[in-house]
This record gives structure tokens, C-alpha cells and sequence, in this order.
């Protein structure tokens, strides 16, 4: 009979590994969230291959000291969140400590970075969760990841990638989601070399959907602003003219958060009821604020998922709010695009 042993921390890093990273653009999700904790302003994200050989992200945000490089690598190691109690009111993305020790247990990571206040910076290097190099760089404040050949040491995990272009589509949806949730920050997106979205982080939103969805959709929405003592939601419904054939234009971001929910779709789409055609879903961008008390983020490691207090009100508040725009459509329509 087999007999029982714990396993070592390298192969329980593997397997916790593939609760965060799933594929490149899970990558690129994490790196760049904790981008923006880290207060950037400007963030450029780079693939190549559709990021399975090369992943590069660079922030102007607060860097790390160079005392606490190593520890951001471990597991459960962050600077977001001291004790359960502070997921409550939490205002980070990041909270776990799991993103880097995951990424850098199975694909080899360089990474630069800087501090305001230090002279020099930090590079740091590591593989397949060993440490290669720690040395002291030059480096602008700020700090570059650069995430190379993922799971290189994982092929059971690498078989599941899928061809450079679809990782790249999906690389793609998340940047753009990213760049949508955080209309002050100007995103640079680079595929190939080739500069695919450039976003100037003025919080223009009719320009920033202009950017990503085109001048047909960006023509077409209603400007939507709701609020009640639970949340404030701001931002555009699309008329159903734009409607489509699946889910992917229904956005909305909770506190800052690029998230996914039941609830808010079933409100979205029961506001547009009588105005849409069957399987039709609507355009949205939504930006919702709520107390910390009302939601819960911590369901799952990719936090997409969110469990609410008080669903029937959101629920309701979302769902009338919709349609009330789209009934009083002439009053309310007031944007239109110069060019
Ligand atoms: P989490 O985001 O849940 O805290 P991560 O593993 O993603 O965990 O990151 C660990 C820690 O590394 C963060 O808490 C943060 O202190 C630091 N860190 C990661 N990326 C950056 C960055 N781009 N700029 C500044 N600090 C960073
Ligand atoms: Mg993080």
C-alpha cells in the first residue's frame, strides 16, 4: 500500500498554481491588477506568441523596496490585507498573495523594479519557483515584469494552451476589460510589436468605447446614472439596435473590479425586455459603487464571481433603471460624437 507523505512546497506551488493561471491572458489579468494597486497611471502590456513565449508589463506605480523583492514571491506574501476582517471594506484588487509565487512557479519571470524614494532599483530572476538572480539595476520607478515560456515545466498544463491567436484573442478581451474598468489610466497594448489599443486615460468614456468598440456602438448609447443608499451605477446602455448574438458587450465593474454576476445579468437583461428580440443581448458599461458591506469578492481566486447582500434591491434597482432609460430614451440621450 502506498503509504501517505506531504508533498514538498514546489509541487503544492504547481498544483495551487493552476487555481490563478489558467492561460496568458490570466497572466496578464494579475500582473496588471496589481499594477493598478500599485497606483499607476500609465501601463503597457506586451505578448508575443499570444503570450505563451513572453509576457511584459510595465507600470509607472509604487515599485517594491528592495528589501521585500523575495517576499513578494511567496505564497500568501502581500501588502494588501493584514486579517480577514479588512476584506470587508478592502479597496485593492489583489488580496491573496497568489499571483506571483503561481506565475512564477511555472514560467521563468524577470522583473525590474523601483521605488520614488530609492536610488537604485532591483532586478530579480526567477524559474520554476527557484531564485536565479538578485542585483541591484538602474531602472525608472516603476516596475516590469517580464513572464517567459509559460508552463515550460508543466506540459500537462502547456498541452491545454490553445494556438497563439486564440491566446491572444483572450489576452485581448482581458486588456481591453482592464482598461474599460479603470478609465483613468492610459493602457498601452502591444501584440507582436504591433500596437493594437493605445487608451489615453483621460476619462473620456465615450472616447475610450470609441477606442475599443469602434464609432458604430459609441454613436449609440443612452448616458445612464442611478442612485440609491445600496449603490450609484454611472456609465451607458446601448440601444438595442447595437444588441448581439452572446453576453460579451455586457459590461460592468463593480468598485473597480472587472466582474462577472448572475444577478446583475438577469437585471440587465430583464430591463430590456420588451425592447430586445429574443437571444439578443444588449451593449452596457455600467460602473457601479457600493459599500463593501453589500458584496462579497471573496468567492473565488479569479474573483469573478461575486455574492451580494440585499440581491432583490440590486437587483431591481438595475433592472428599472434600464428600462426607465430606454423608455424616456429622448430625454436622456445626450451623447453624441464629434468625430
Ligand atoms: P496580491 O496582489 O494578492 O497582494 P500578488 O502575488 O499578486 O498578491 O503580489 C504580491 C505583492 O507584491 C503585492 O501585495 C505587492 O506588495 C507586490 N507587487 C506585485 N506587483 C507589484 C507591482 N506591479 N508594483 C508594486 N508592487 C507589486
Ligand atoms: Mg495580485
Amino acid at each position: 500500500m502506498a503509504t501517505i507523505a506531504v508533498l514538498d512546497q514546489n509541487t503544492i506551488d504547481k498544483i495551487a498554481a493552476g487555481e490563478v493561471v489558467e492561460r496568458p491572458a490570466s497572466v496578464v489579468k494579475e500582473l496588471v491588477e496589481n499594477a493598478m494597486d500599485a497606483g499607476a497611471t500609465a501601463i503597457t502590456v506586451e505578448i508575443r506568441d499570444g503570450g505563451i513565449s513572453l509576457v511584459r508589463i510595465t507600470d509607472n506605480g509604487s515599485g517594491i523596496p528592495a528589501e521585500q523583492v523575495p517576499l513578494a514571491f511567496l505564497r500568501h506574501a502581500t501588502s494588501k490585507i493584514r486579517s480577514v476582517e479588512e476584506l470587508v471594506q478592502i479597496a485593492s484588487l489583489g488580496f491573496r498573495g497568489e499571483a506571483l509565487s503561481s506565475i512564477s512557479a511555472v514560467a521563468q519571470i524577470e522583473m525590474i523594479t523601483k521605488t520614488p524614494d530609492a536610488l537604485t532599483g532591483t532586478r530579480y530572476v526567477i524559474e520554476g519557483g527557484a531564485e536565479k538572480a538578485n542585483e541591484e539595476v538602474g531602472a525608472p520607478t516603476g516596475t516590469t515584469f517580464l513572464v517567459r515560456n509559460l508552463f515550460y515545466n508543466t506540459p500537462a498544463r502547456q498541452k491545454f494552451l490553445k494556438t497563439p491567436v486564440t491566446e491572444a484573442n483572450a489576452v485581448t478581451s482581458v486588456v481591453e476589460q482592464l482598461a474599460l474598468s479603470h478609465p483613468g489610466i492610459s493602457f498601452k497594448y502591444m501584440v507582436n510589436s504591433q500596437v493594437k489599443l493605445h487608451t489615453s486615460g483621460n476619462r473620456n468614456l465615450k472616447e475610450l468605447v470609441y477606442n475599443i468598440y469602434g464609432r458604430d456602438i459609441a454613436r449609440e448609447l443612452i448616458e445612464i446614472h442611478s442612485e440609491s443608499p445600496l449603490m450609484t451605477i454611472d456609465g451607458f446602455i446601448g440601444k438595442p439596435v447595437i444588441s448581439r448574438g452572446n453576453r460579451n458587450f455586457e459590461n460592468y465593474y463593480v468598485n473597480g473590479r472587472y466582474v462577472r454576476s448572475k444577478l446583475l445579468a438577469r437585471a440587465i437583461e430583464d430591463g430590456y425586455q420588451t425592447s430586445m428580440m429574443q437571444h439578443k443581448y444588449p451593449f452596457t458599461l455600467f460602473y457601479v459603487q457600493m459599500d463593501g458591506e453589500a458584496v462579497d469578492v471573496n468567492v473565488h481566486p479569479t474573483k469573478m464571481e461575486l455574492r451580494f447582500s440585499h440581491q432583490e434591491e440590486i437587483y431591481r434597482q438595475m433592472r428599472d433603471m434600464i428600462s426607465g432609460a430606454l423608455n424616456h430614451r429622448e430625454q436622456i440621450v445626450k451623447v453624441s460624437l464629434s468625430s
